[in-house]
């Protein structure tokens, strides 16, 4: 902690403020904490000779921990139980929009939870961690720890010693390898062979479901595209609708070859195209890792364990993935209740209870919710009342 850089905040909304802090002592750094009480604490993923000073030049780089960011809104994951606000109107709805029905500016979502997502989250986080640092990288998974944010999603951080030095040319190396954007035809398919007897069809020599790595992954998504048989599958894996009927009435056929690591093209179907369905099915594909988060050296990320001023929720270190649920696992703040104007709120689970719909009422709630209810921008504290 003494070679890392710190930014904090004390507004609302705004994360870091001031930077270029260090602390030379947990005692030091848990002093200040107790004294000042920031509502955002972040660290630097980058380790430095002199951490507190500026410009970022004069901190003199020695490394960096590798970290990848999930955020449930920035991996698509919306909900009808989210909130948007316009933020020149003041309008506000559920649901996910672009921009305000009512003056067409653009909005803001808030997230509430939502158990359908925190599972669909996890799982990519699962992912991630288990077939692609652990299988593909070969990453000990007790060099590989997941926090809570705090807030929207997890920061998977890659403690390994080895992986400190690697320069932000590496990093993105890794980046496209995860999201797959980097495949390359000629290294996954070979040359063109006979499908077999009776077959009038050419093929080539591809990946076979058991590979490793991206070979295999490729294979098996194939399969199960194939095997559900829905011309609307293919559609959505951005398959064109005439290839689409095309592979759809030869399912059977296809799936016994790319069993044998044999493929159907390229006259049929874009080798290129198989590769697209693969990488449309990846829970890591594309947009869902942050690149900037995992490749930026000099960025600032949330405090384990610190407090989340948004949310009143811990960034917690989780220990138990598939049964972590943070609205009932990183709440801190005390159940005792106080009053809140809250504007609107959908019904949520907080905390092993259900709240709300709330629309323009006063309601009196435990702190924790109406901490967060208020962090979200959808409730103020009601000076009316005597607390
Ligand atoms: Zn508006």
């Amino acid at each position: 902690m003494e070679k890392r850089e710190f930014g904090y905040s004390f507004s609302l909304g705004r994360k870091i403020e001031t930077r270029h802090r260090s602390f030379s002592s947990e005692e030091e750094l848990n002093r200040f904490l107790k004294n000042e009480s920031p509502l955002y604490i972040s660290y630097s993923v980058g380790y430095f000779k002199f951490p507190g000073a500026t410009p970022m030049e004069n901190k003199v780089l020695l490394g960096s921990d590798l970290v990848f960011e999930f955020d449930a809104d920035e991996v698509g994951l919306y909900s009808e139980r989210d909130v948007w606000v316009c933020k020149n109107c003041g309008e506000v709805g559920f649901g996910h929009v672009e921009r305000c029905p009512k003056c067409g500016s653009p909005v803001e979502t808030k997230l509430f939870p939502d158990k359908e997502r925190e599972e669909r989250l996890k799982e990519m986080v699962d992912t991630l961690v288990k077939d692609f640092l652990v299988g593909d990288l070969g990453i000990s998974p007790s060099e590989v720890s997941v926090n809570f944010s705090g807030n929207r999603g997890y920061h998977v951080h890659i403690t390994s010693t080895a992986y400190r030095s690697l320069d932000k040319e590496a990093r993105i190396e890794i980046v496209e390898y995860i999201t797959g954007q980097a495949l390359n035809p000629s290294y996954l398919f070979g040359d063109p062979t006979p499908c077999g007897k009776g077959i009038v069809i050419p093929c080539v020599r591809g990946p076979s479901p058991s590979m490793r790595g991206w070979p295999g992954r490729i294979a098996r998504a194939v399969l199960e595209v194939l095997e559900k048989r829905d011309v609307d599958v293919l559609l959505g894996a951005g398959v064109e609708r005439k290839q689409a009927e095309v592979i759809v009435k030869n399912a059977p056929l296809y799936t016994s070859l790319i069993r044998r690591g044999l493929w159907p093209a390229p006259r049929i179907f874009p080798l290129t195209s198989w590769i697209d369905i693969a990488r449309n099915m990846a829970p890591t594909a594309g947009h869902t890792i942050d690149t900037n988060t995992s490749v930026d050296i000099h960025r600032l990320i949330r405090l384990p364990d610190s407090v989340h001023g948004g949310t009143g929720l811990v960034a917690k270190r989780v220990k138990n993935l598939a049964s972590f649920d943070p609205y009932r696992d990183a709440v801190v703040l005390p159940s005792r209740e106080i009053t809140v104007h809250v504007r609107i709120a959908p019904e949520f689970e907080f905390g092993g209870r259900t709240f709300g719909p709330f629309r323009d009422e006063e309601v009196q709630l435990p702190l924790y919710v109406a901490y967060y209810l208020i962090g979200r921008g959808v409730a103020e504290w009601s000076w009316t009342s005597n607390e």
